[in-house]
């Protein structure tokens, strides 16, 4: 995600507009009331309170688009569930299509924003099927920003590119292509396929600039600067900044704010201006909100992690790794929940459809029934070869579902890059493991690995790259288990190994044979060998007890003592607090 995604939502068709005329006609009065939303919002609000004394004097159809406006209003404000249930008797009752269709766009965002991923997804499904019937240009073209953008947060680039340039076919008379570009390069750079020379971003900044939208721009803007700092041009990043700090400033929109500081405190980092970035990191980290979790808090808890490192202060790094290790896991959880959810949605749209067929083969098998049973004997044989397809359809059709099934399942509990547990499955079976080695007093140990300069491989060898070693080094590790270990992706390029019956000995032994494999074998690329190698930290239940909270804080303990003594080697605790190399 980044700023403006949050900035969409409150933008929705916003167009310049003049301040109303005293109320004679309040049907031209709501129109020029709703395009003041994000161009001149203090205005809006007044003019929608204001507004309410006409309600006796409206019409029916007035007062639902009154309803609309304030449904609008409550959910910018974030009254979240106010909004959502007067959206829902504009869908429900309102009667008129372009209002309901605006509502459900609008619905569609704000479930988005709580969280409710799974819900936000069967709503943009049904949008989508009713999509050919909205012909009312301006409601056509804010659900396909809305469904754009979901599917954009869902990692389905192409689908949210196609539905942002079909909004350019729709953009109302007194609109501008400026969001349908934004769209089209928030999808792109998600999707990683956005370069600083990509042509389509410097076109979307010129339009929305001239368009007057400084919100968008300002999150163009900043895309652009995540991008040099991606290309290890600080330099151009802070310099683009110090342009554009100004005008952020001036918004008063939080995210951007945020977002604009944690990537001073990344530009000076990388400069090796310390004291500055840590300034600007510190600057950051007291913006954000308490529980919050998105990526510019982990960029920022990163940087202070960083400097302190470098400057020795070992208690100080710990502190703020912690934060941003929590700030990662949380960040890429929440992509996670979206992933799935998209995928958990089109999995029951599946086995509707195939339960729909189902119902249609089960009609036509009885219909061909009831043809025979008036017919003789002589249609005998060809009753019974028809019988055998019906029943050798419904077998198929069986298999088809119980495969989709399957699938499905391996989709929610694997990592989809490289097959092994994804986290929240890892934790789950680790608990349970856990319990059963308690109960049958057997002990076990926790490993939790961490490939060691792992952004160095991205950053010298590309993103792409960086994916095969992390293949690479889960299946090194997959060669040193044993059946009954368990294995996940906890997050990156971490990971984490639950040994069942394991002595102290054993554990070192298998965590070092795994360190060992994994820094002798290296990766070719272009005919040049890339060297990796691991650091591991260890916890084991005689020392620690069972409780899989407790092993893991002993092990992420460890492995970060085994970073800091050098990397590339296990350390396990030793028991009572202490860690001890192996
Ligand atoms: P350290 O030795 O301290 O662990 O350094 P590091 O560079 O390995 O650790 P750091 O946490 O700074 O960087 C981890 C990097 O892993 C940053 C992130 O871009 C990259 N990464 C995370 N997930 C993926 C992924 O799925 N694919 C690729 N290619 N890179 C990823
Ligand atoms: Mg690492
Ligand atoms: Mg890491």
């Amino acid at each position: 995600m980044w700023p403006a995604m949050a900035a969409m939502a409150w933008c929705a068709l916003a167009h310049a507009g003049n301040p109303p005329t005293p109320v004679t006609d309040p049907k031209q009065a709501l129109d020029r009331i709703e395009r003041l939303r994000t161009t001149d919002h203090p205005r809006f609000a007044q003019m929608l309170a204001e507004f309410h004394r006409e309600v006796p004097r409206l019409s029916a159809s007035e007062q639902w688009h009154l309803r609309y406006l304030d449904a609008w209003e409550a959910s910018y404000e974030g009254y979240a569930a106010s909004a959502e249930s007067q959206l829902r008797e504009v869908i429900g009752r309102s009667g008129d299509a372009a209002l309901s269709t605006k509502a459900s766009a609008l619905l569609l965002s704000n479930l988005g924003f709580s969280r409710r991923y799974e819900e936000a997804y069967r709503l943009a499904n049904q949008l989508t099927a009713a999509l050919p019937a909205v012909k009312d240009p301006q409601a056509r073209f804010i659900l396909l920003e809305n469904l754009s953008q979901m599917l954009n947060y869902a990692g389905q680039t192409d689908l949210a590119v196609n539905y942002a340039r079909m909004m350019e076919s729709v953009v109302p008379p007194d609109g501008s292509l400026c969001r349908p570009r934004y769209l089209q390069v928030a999808a792109l750079y998600n999707g990683k396929r956005l370069t600083t020379a990509s042509a389509e971003l410097q076109q979307a900044i010129d339009t929305c600039t001239a368009a007057g939208e400084p919100i968008i721009t300002h999150a163009l803007e900043l895309a652009l600067d995540s991008l040099y700092l991606d290309q290890e041009q600080p330099g151009k990043a802070l310099a683009l900044l110090d342009r554009i700090a100004p005008a952020i400033e001036a918004s008063r929109y939080y995210l951007h704010m945020l977002s604009a500081q944690a990537k001073r405190a990344m530009a000076y980092a990388k400069l090796g201006r310390d004291a500055e970035a840590r300034t600007a990191a510190l600057a950051a980290v007291a913006m954000g909100h308490p529980g919050d979790i998105n990526e510019w808090l982990k960029d920022a808890y990163e940087v202070l992690y960083q400097v302190e490192k470098k400057q020795g202060h070992a208690a100080a790094a710990l502190d703020y790794h912690e934060h941003y290790a929590a700030q990662d896991k949380g960040y890429l959880n929440d992509v996670g929940a979206r992933t799935l959810a998209y995928r958990t949605v089109q999995q029951q749209v599946l086995t509707r459809q195939m339960e729909a067929e189902e119902l249609g083969r089960q009609n036509a098998v009885l219909r061909m029934h009831q043809a025979l049973a008036g017919k003789t004997v002589e249609t005998g044989r060809l009753y019974i070869a028809l019988l055998l397809m019906a029943l050798a359809s419904i077998a198929l059709w069986l298999f088809r579902l119980k495969r989709s099934q399957l699938r499905f399942k391996r989709l929610s509990h694997y990592d989809g890059l490289t097959g092994i547990y994804n986290h929240q499955h890892f934790i789950g079976e680790a608990e349970r493991t856990l319990r059963l080695s308690e109960k049958h007093a057997r002990h076990a140990c926790l490993a939790s690995i961490d490939l060691d300069h792992f952004k160095q491989v991205n950053d010298t060898h590309g993103h792409v790259m960086g994916d095969t070693v992390l293949k690479h080094a889960v299946g090194i590790c997959q060669q040193h288990l044993r059946p009954a270990d368990l294995f996940g992706r906890l997050g990156g390029e971490e990971f984490g190994i639950l040994l069942r019956e394991c002595s102290r000995d054993q554990g070192l032994e298998i965590a070092d044979r795994i360190r060992v494999a994994i820094e002798t074998a290296p990766i070719e690329k272009d005919g040049r060998d890339i060297w990796i190698s691991a650091s591991v930290g260890l916890a084991f239940t005689d020392t620690c007890g069972y409780g899989l909270q407790r092993l893991c804080k002993e092990a992420d303990a460890a492995l970060y003592r085994a970073k800091r003594t050098g990397r590339n080697r296990v350390i396990a605790d030793a028991g009572n607090g202490s860690l001890a190399e192996a």
